[in-house]
Protein backbone atom coordinates (compact mmCIF):
# COMPACT_ATOMS: atom_id res chain seq x y z
CA UNK A 1 0.00 0.00 0.00
CA UNK A 2 1.21 3.57 -0.62
CA UNK A 3 1.16 5.68 2.59
CA UNK A 4 1.32 10.03 2.55
CA UNK A 5 2.03 10.81 6.58
CA UNK A 6 2.66 14.49 7.78
CA UNK A 7 4.57 14.62 11.17
CA UNK A 8 5.90 17.73 13.00
CA UNK A 9 4.61 21.17 13.66
CA UNK A 10 4.20 23.99 11.24
CA UNK A 11 5.31 27.38 11.69
CA UNK A 12 3.73 30.60 11.27
CA UNK A 13 6.15 33.26 10.51
CA UNK A 14 5.78 37.18 11.79
CA UNK A 15 9.03 38.00 10.15
CA UNK A 16 11.91 36.41 9.15
CA UNK A 17 12.95 35.61 12.80
CA UNK A 18 10.01 35.14 14.63
CA UNK A 19 7.16 32.92 14.48
CA UNK A 20 4.44 30.91 16.43
CA UNK A 21 4.52 27.08 16.81
CA UNK A 22 3.87 24.27 19.15
CA UNK A 23 5.28 21.55 20.83
CA UNK A 24 5.11 18.71 18.48
CA UNK A 25 8.49 16.86 17.90
CA UNK A 26 7.43 14.49 14.36
CA UNK A 27 8.55 11.53 16.85
CA UNK A 28 5.04 10.25 16.26
CA UNK A 29 4.55 10.73 12.58
CA UNK A 30 7.95 9.34 12.08
CA UNK A 31 7.72 6.22 14.35
CA UNK A 32 4.56 5.54 11.69
CA UNK A 33 6.42 5.88 8.49
CA UNK A 34 8.99 3.67 10.00
CA UNK A 35 6.27 1.18 11.06
CA UNK A 36 5.26 1.33 7.61
CA UNK A 37 8.36 0.79 5.94
CA UNK A 38 9.20 -1.78 8.04
CA UNK A 39 5.87 -3.70 6.74
CA UNK A 40 7.21 -3.54 3.38
CA UNK A 41 4.64 -0.12 2.20
CA UNK A 42 6.00 2.58 0.36
CA UNK A 43 5.49 6.00 2.12
CA UNK A 44 5.56 10.05 1.38
CA UNK A 45 6.41 11.56 4.67
CA UNK A 46 5.99 15.25 4.85
CA UNK A 47 7.77 16.84 7.79
CA UNK A 48 7.28 20.18 9.38
CA UNK A 49 10.66 21.30 10.96
CA UNK A 50 11.71 18.63 13.09
CA UNK A 51 15.30 17.56 14.31
CA UNK A 52 14.71 13.63 13.50
CA UNK A 53 16.90 11.69 10.35
CA UNK A 54 14.82 9.76 7.74
CA UNK A 55 13.73 6.44 8.47
CA UNK A 56 15.24 4.26 5.89
CA UNK A 57 13.63 3.62 2.60
CA UNK A 58 11.33 6.51 1.88
CA UNK A 59 9.93 7.00 -1.10
CA UNK A 60 10.11 10.91 -0.36
CA UNK A 61 10.57 13.60 2.34
CA UNK A 62 9.19 16.59 2.07
CA UNK A 63 10.12 19.29 4.44
CA UNK A 64 7.51 21.89 4.68
CA UNK A 65 7.32 25.32 7.36
CA UNK A 66 3.76 26.82 7.37
CA UNK A 67 0.39 24.87 7.20
CA UNK A 68 -0.26 26.36 3.79
CA UNK A 69 3.10 25.08 2.68
CA UNK A 70 1.74 21.40 4.26
CA UNK A 71 -1.44 22.26 2.45
CA UNK A 72 -0.18 22.34 -0.99
CA UNK A 73 2.04 19.08 -0.26
CA UNK A 74 -0.50 16.97 0.84
CA UNK A 75 -2.77 18.12 -2.34
CA UNK A 76 0.27 17.44 -4.50
CA UNK A 77 0.81 14.01 -3.59
CA UNK A 78 -2.91 12.67 -2.38
CA UNK A 79 -4.16 11.04 -5.82
CA UNK A 80 -0.91 8.48 -5.48
CA UNK A 81 -1.88 7.33 -2.17
CA UNK A 82 -4.17 4.80 -0.48
CA UNK A 83 -3.52 5.53 3.12
CA UNK A 84 -3.32 9.46 4.62
CA UNK A 85 -2.13 9.59 8.07
CA UNK A 86 -2.49 13.52 9.22
CA UNK A 87 0.08 13.22 12.53
CA UNK A 88 1.24 17.15 12.04
CA UNK A 89 0.49 19.28 14.22
CA UNK A 90 -0.43 22.08 12.30
CA UNK A 91 -0.49 25.68 13.79
CA UNK A 92 -4.59 26.79 14.10
CA UNK A 93 -3.38 30.43 13.72
CA UNK A 94 -1.05 32.46 11.59
CA UNK A 95 -0.18 36.34 12.05
CA UNK A 96 -2.37 38.38 9.56
CA UNK A 97 0.96 39.98 8.30
CA UNK A 98 4.38 38.63 7.89
CA UNK A 99 7.21 41.63 8.02
CA UNK A 100 10.15 40.89 5.45
CA UNK A 101 12.34 42.46 7.75
CA UNK A 102 12.64 41.86 11.25
CA UNK A 103 10.21 43.71 13.29
CA UNK A 104 11.82 46.51 15.29
CA UNK A 105 10.62 46.47 19.39
CA UNK A 106 9.38 50.20 18.61
CA UNK A 107 6.68 48.83 15.40
CA UNK A 108 5.25 46.24 17.60
CA UNK A 109 2.16 47.81 19.88
CA UNK A 110 1.84 44.15 21.57
CA UNK A 111 -1.00 43.46 19.75
CA UNK A 112 -0.77 40.65 16.94
CA UNK A 113 -3.46 39.94 14.91
CA UNK A 114 -3.81 36.29 13.53
CA UNK A 115 -5.89 34.92 10.80
CA UNK A 116 -7.33 31.16 10.61
CA UNK A 117 -5.18 28.54 8.63
CA UNK A 118 -7.18 26.29 6.27
CA UNK A 119 -8.60 22.86 7.96
CA UNK A 120 -6.47 20.15 5.62
CA UNK A 121 -8.35 17.61 6.57
CA UNK A 122 -11.32 19.01 5.98
CA UNK A 123 -10.02 21.49 2.38
CA UNK A 124 -9.03 18.17 0.70
CA UNK A 125 -12.24 15.98 1.98
CA UNK A 126 -13.97 16.65 -1.36
CA UNK A 127 -11.24 14.93 -3.36
CA UNK A 128 -10.93 11.98 -1.15
CA UNK A 129 -11.60 8.71 -3.40
CA UNK A 130 -14.27 7.68 -1.25
CA UNK A 131 -13.97 3.98 -2.66
CA UNK A 132 -10.30 3.82 -2.55
CA UNK A 133 -8.59 6.15 -0.07
CA UNK A 134 -8.01 5.90 3.83
CA UNK A 135 -7.79 8.91 6.26
CA UNK A 136 -6.38 8.77 9.69
CA UNK A 137 -6.39 11.89 11.87
CA UNK A 138 -4.98 12.71 15.34
CA UNK A 139 -6.66 14.44 17.86
CA UNK A 140 -4.30 16.02 21.24
CA UNK A 141 -6.57 16.88 23.73
CA UNK A 142 -6.40 17.68 27.47
CA UNK A 143 -9.64 16.79 28.48
CA UNK A 144 -11.67 13.61 27.59
CA UNK A 145 -10.62 12.56 24.38
CA UNK A 146 -13.26 10.36 23.21
CA UNK A 147 -15.86 13.48 23.16
CA UNK A 148 -13.63 15.72 21.33
CA UNK A 149 -12.25 12.68 19.21
CA UNK A 150 -15.71 11.44 17.74
CA UNK A 151 -16.80 14.95 16.92
CA UNK A 152 -13.46 15.42 14.95
CA UNK A 153 -13.78 12.05 13.26
CA UNK A 154 -17.17 13.26 12.02
CA UNK A 155 -16.33 16.53 11.00
CA UNK A 156 -13.25 15.81 8.91
CA UNK A 157 -14.63 12.95 7.29
CA UNK A 158 -12.20 10.44 8.45
CA UNK A 159 -11.70 6.43 8.48
CA UNK A 160 -9.66 5.91 12.19
CA UNK A 161 -9.26 8.88 14.47
CA UNK A 162 -6.50 8.52 17.09
CA UNK A 163 -6.93 10.55 20.10
CA UNK A 164 -4.30 10.98 23.06
CA UNK A 165 -4.89 12.62 26.33
CA UNK A 166 -1.84 15.02 26.32
CA UNK A 167 -2.20 16.32 29.86
CA UNK A 168 -0.55 12.98 31.01
CA UNK A 169 3.29 13.05 31.52
CA UNK A 170 3.96 9.78 29.32
CA UNK A 171 2.10 10.37 26.46
CA UNK A 172 1.99 12.69 23.39
CA UNK A 173 4.61 15.81 22.94
CA UNK A 174 7.90 14.89 22.73
CA UNK A 175 7.81 11.53 25.12
CA UNK A 176 9.10 7.87 23.13
CA UNK A 177 5.40 6.32 24.84
CA UNK A 178 1.78 7.06 23.80
CA UNK A 179 -1.07 5.58 25.55
CA UNK A 180 -4.33 6.11 22.41
CA UNK A 181 -7.67 5.48 22.03
CA UNK A 182 -8.50 4.25 18.48
CA UNK A 183 -12.03 5.51 17.37
CA UNK A 184 -14.10 4.64 13.92
CA UNK A 185 -17.70 5.39 12.59
CA UNK A 186 -18.61 1.57 13.05
CA UNK A 187 -16.92 0.12 15.60
CA UNK A 188 -16.50 0.82 19.96
CA UNK A 189 -13.77 2.74 21.04
CA UNK A 190 -10.68 0.83 21.30
CA UNK A 191 -8.68 2.05 24.11
CA UNK A 192 -5.13 0.41 23.57
CA UNK A 193 -2.09 0.60 26.68
CA UNK A 194 1.08 2.96 27.15
CA UNK A 195 3.27 1.22 24.77
CA UNK A 196 6.10 2.94 22.92
CA UNK A 197 5.04 5.17 19.42
CA UNK A 198 6.74 2.36 17.32
CA UNK A 199 3.94 0.49 18.95
CA UNK A 200 1.55 2.55 17.98
CA UNK A 201 2.78 2.89 14.34
CA UNK A 202 2.59 -0.98 14.01
CA UNK A 203 -0.63 -0.81 15.19
CA UNK A 204 -2.11 2.02 13.11
CA UNK A 205 -0.68 0.22 9.99
CA UNK A 206 -1.76 -2.92 11.10
CA UNK A 207 -5.47 -1.27 11.15
CA UNK A 208 -4.78 0.02 7.71
CA UNK A 209 -3.70 -3.12 6.31
CA UNK A 210 -7.14 -4.72 7.79
CA UNK A 211 -9.41 -2.14 6.25
CA UNK A 212 -8.01 -2.03 2.82
CA UNK A 213 -9.93 -4.66 1.68
CA UNK A 214 -13.11 -2.69 2.76
CA UNK A 215 -12.54 0.44 0.63
O1 LIG B 1 -8.82 20.05 15.15
P1 LIG B 1 -7.56 19.41 15.56
O2 LIG B 1 -6.34 20.23 15.25
O3 LIG B 1 -7.51 18.86 16.94
O4 LIG B 1 -7.52 18.12 14.63
C1 LIG B 1 -6.45 17.29 14.60
C2 LIG B 1 -6.37 16.57 13.26
O5 LIG B 1 -6.65 17.46 12.18
C3 LIG B 1 -4.96 16.07 13.01
O6 LIG B 1 -5.04 14.90 12.23
C4 LIG B 1 -4.33 17.23 12.26
O7 LIG B 1 -3.22 16.81 11.49
C5 LIG B 1 -5.48 17.72 11.41
N1 LIG B 1 -5.48 19.17 11.14
C6 LIG B 1 -5.61 19.62 9.83
N2 LIG B 1 -5.61 20.98 9.57
C7 LIG B 1 -5.51 21.88 10.56
C8 LIG B 1 -5.44 21.44 11.92
C9 LIG B 1 -5.42 20.08 12.16
O8 LIG B 1 -5.71 18.80 8.94
N3 LIG B 1 -5.52 23.17 10.28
Amino acid sequence: MHFLITAGPTREFLDPVRFLSNRSTGKMGFAIADAALRRGHTVDLIAGPVSLPSPPGLSSRIDILSARDLLKAVQDRLPACDVLIMCAAVADWRPKDVASTKLKKSEMNGTLELVRNPDILKTILPQKRLDKQLFVGFAAETGDPQMEGTRKLREKGLDLLVANDVSQPDVGFAVDTNRVLFLTSNQPPRPLPLMSKQQVGDEIIAWAEGHSASI
